[in-house]
């Protein structure tokens, strides 16, 4: 995983104390919320948060799509609301991959602008909900830097740190 706080910039890396100067992390602690709201009507989660409750992260009727990259036994959501199953890797992104992650991110986009609230999760709900919410807003028309930008500042810094996920969303700048 790259670091949180360098994120293994060439220009931040060399003097990077978090890190000293590896650009890797060694740590990457759970969030403590299930879901975060990135942008009006787009939530990003998990199955798992910092207090281990066994009930915090299932889903209910909250959202009006569920975007599950990752699926467990009992976690919603609710019968009736529309759930879209995508298992994902947390690896690298393959050109087969790419091709999958853009049907979701289109799926997820068209979804909030048409005003519905969606979630995106996956296990820890840092790196592959952070590829697909960020992938939705850069077709949303945000600039690649500010999607890695609003991610982050919805689940914390340790989102989108998978360097393969960091290497997709920059090669379509
Ligand atoms: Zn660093």
């Amino acid at each position: 995983m790259l670091c949180h706080s360098c994120y293994a910039e060439p220009a931040l890396v060399a003097t990077c104390a978090a890190c000293d100067g590896t650009g890797r992390a060694t740590r990457m602690p759970l969030c403590a919320s299930p879901w975060d709201e990135v942008v009006p009507g787009l939530w990003q989660g998990g199955h798992d948060v910092r207090s281990q409750s066994a009930k915090a992260c299932v889903v209910d009727d909250e959202f009006d799509l569920v975007v599950s990259l990752a699926t467990r036994r009992g976690y919603g959501p609710r019968d009736g609301v529309e759930h879209v199953v995508a298992r994902l890797a947390d690896a690298g992104v393959d050109a087969l991959t790419a091709e999958r992650l853009d049907g979701l991110a289109a799926t997820v986009a068209a979804a909030v602008a048409a005003g519905r609230t969606v979630l995106v999760r996956c296990s820890g709900g840092l790196n592959r909900s952070g590829l697909v919410v960020a992938l939705a807003l850069v077709r949303t028309g945000h600039d690649v830097d500010d999607a890695l930008a609003l991610v982050r500042a919805a689940r914390g810094p340790w989102a989108l740190t998978n360097p393969g996920f960091v290497t997709h969303l920059r090669s379509l700048a």
